[in-house]
């Protein structure tokens, strides 16, 4: 389970909505049932999606998306700094432009 706000307010308290808790008289707890699914962010008050539960094709989609470039390692030629290249081509220790080996 993976909860996140629908209106993607950065909360992160969620308060589920399903669990009925049942009571016997004397206030035992006796059971609890799934109603209905759901949850609210504690944040806005919207409801809250559960990404743990999308579809296998939509989560595969998403790891495809966020799949990390491979990055090429090169050694600045100022610093001598081992650079793992990414959009920007610069050296983050002296700022000198990088060129893919
Ligand atoms: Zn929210
Ligand atoms: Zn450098």
């Amino acid at each position: 389970m993976f909860l996140v706000c629908s209106q993607r307010c950065g909360g992160t308290l969620f308060r589920a909505l399903f669990a009925e808790v049942e009571l016997d008289s004397t206030g035992a707890y006796q059971d609890h049932r799934i109603a209905q699914p759901g949850f609210v962010c504690l944040n806005c008050g919207s409801p809250a999606i559960d990404l743990g539960e999308v579809p296998a094709a939509m989560e595969a989609d998403a790891e495809e998306d966020a799949r990390p470039v491979v990055l090429a390692e090169v050694l600045c030629p100022v610093c001598e700094t081992m650079v793992q290249l990414d959009a920007d081509l610069e050296c983050p220790n002296c700022g000198s432009p990088l060129e893919v080996a």
